[in-house]
C-alpha cells in the first residue's frame, strides 16, 4: 500500500484528474477559464547533450557543437507568467538536452521553487554522467522534488551499446550517490525497453529497488519519425489496455493528448507542438514575443489540438510520421495493438 501511494504515483493521480479536466475544458468551452495554462511545462535551458545515444536524434536532427543557454531575463519572464497562470502541476528540466550542462541549473530550480510555490513540482531528467557531490548538494538544496536518471542497462557491455560516449561505472557511482544524499528528492533510474536490453530487464529492476530507487520502465517512439534506425530499436506490445481504450473512445478522447496539458520551451523561447519536434518543423509560438496565455490559446495551438482530436493528425507536419499515433492507425487496420511510450 505505502508503494501505491508513495509521492510519484499520487503525483501521476493528481496530474491525470487534471488531464481530464483539461480535456472537459476543451470539448466545453464555458469551462476553458479555469485552464489558463499547461499542467505541465518541459523547459530547456541549454541546448546541448554530451552523450550520443541509440534511440536519441541529438546530433542528427539538431545541430550538435552550438551550445545555447536560456537568458535570465527570459527564464524569469516564462517562470511570472507561469506563477500568474497558476495552472503549472509539474516543471521539469529536461528538453532534447541534457540539463545538468547548464552551470547555472541549480539556480534556476531555486528560483522556480520560490516563484511557483509548494503546488508546482520540479522535476530533473538528467544521463548522470554530470553529477558530483557538489552539484547533488546544491540542487536537493535548490528545492528538487524528483530527479529521473536514464540508465537503460545492467550490465556495461549493453549500456555501451545502448548510450556510447558516456561511462558505464561513473553513472551508476552517481546515482548511487544521489540516492545517499536524496534528502527528501524522489530518485528514480529509467529504463527504456529495447531489443538490445531486453534480457536485463529483471536484474536492473531487482539492484536498484534494493538501493532504494524506483524503477521507470517505457517504451520508446519514434520522436515524430527523427529517429532513423526505429526498426532496429522498437518493441511491440501485443497487449495495451490503453491503447484499446483509445481506439474505442475515439471522438472523444485525441490518439495522443500532450498538446493538451503541457508547453514545451526551447532556449529561445520558442514554442514547440511537442517535445518530439527536434527540428523542429511546428513552432507554435516565442515566449520572448508573446505572453504564456496567448500561446497557450492562440488559433494555431488549438489548430492542432483539433487536428488530433479529429483524428487527423496526418495534416501536422510533425504528427504526420510519429509512431505514436501511426502506430494506433495501423493497429485498427491490423486489429492489432502495438507499442505506445
Ligand atoms: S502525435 Fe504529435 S503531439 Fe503527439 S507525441 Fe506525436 S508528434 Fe507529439
Amino acid at each position: 500500500m505505502q508503494k501505491i501511494l508513495n509521492a510519484q504515483t499520487t503525483f501521476q493521480w493528481l496530474f491525470r484528474a487534471h488531464f481530464l479536466k483539461a480535456l472537459s475544458a476543451y470539448h466545453f468551452p464555458h469551462c476553458r477559464k479555469k485552464i489558463k495554462g499547461p499542467l505541465r511545462v518541459q523547459i530547456q535551458t541549454i541546448n546541448g547533450c554530451n552523450a550520443d545515444c541509440l534511440m536519441c536524434p541529438y546530433g542528427k536532427s539538431s545541430g550538435k557543437g552550438s551550445m545555447q543557454v536560456m537568458e535570465d531575463e527570459l527564464y524569469t519572464k516564462i517562470l511570472k507568467e507561469l506563477e500568474r497562470s497558476g495552472s503549472t502541476l509539474n516543471l521539469t528540466f529536461m528538453l532534447q538536452n541534457e540539463p545538468f550542462l547548464d552551470r547555472d541549473l541549480a539556480f534556476r530550480v531555486q528560483k522556480a521553487r520560490e516563484l511557483l510555490g509548494p503546488r508546482t513540482s520540479i522535476a530533473i531528467v538528467t544521463n548522470g554522467s554530470m553529477l558530483t557531490v557538489k552539484r547533488i548538494d546544491e540542487i536537493i538544496r535548490a528545492g528538487v522534488d524528483f530527479i529521473d536518471i536514464s540508465i537503460d542497462a545492467y550490465t556495461e557491455e549493453t549500456y555501451k551499446k545502448i548510450r556510447p560516449g558516456l561511462d558505464f561505472q561513473a553513472v551508476t557511482h552517481n546515482a548511487r550517490l544521489l540516492l545517499q544524499r536524496r534528502n527528501n528528492a524522489h530518485i528514480s533510474v529509467r529504463f527504456l525497453r529495447l531489443p538490445q536490453n531486453r534480457s536485463e530487464e529483471d536484474s536492473f529492476k531487482r539492484f536498484w529497488k534494493a538501493l532504494g530507487a524506483d524503477v521507470r520502465f517505457c517504451l520508446t517512439t519514434n520522436r515524430a519519425g527523427s529517429v532513423e534506425n526505429f526498426d532496429q530499436i522498437r518493441l511491440t506490445e501485443s497487449n495495451n489496455f490503453r491503447k484499446k481504450l483509445t481506439i474505442l473512445l475515439r471522438g472523444f478522447i485525441p490518439p495522443c493528448h500532450d498538446p493538451f496539458h503541457s508547453l514545451n520551451v526551447l532556449w529561445d523561447g520558442r514554442v514547440i507542438l511537442c517535445c518530439h519536434d527536434w527540428s523542429p518543423r511546428d513552432v507554435i509560438g516565442n515566449l520572448q514575443e508573446n505572453s504564456l496565455s496567448q500561446i497557450w490559446s492562440s488559433h494555431n495551438f488549438n489548430h492542432y489540438r483539433n487536428l488530433l482530436m479529429n483524428w487527423r493528425w496526418k495534416e501536422s507536419q510533425v504528427c504526420h510520421d510519429c509512431s505514436v499515433v501511426t502506430d494506433l492507425q495501423e493497429n485498427q487496420r491490423n486489429n492489432t495493438i502495438p507499442c505506445f511510450m
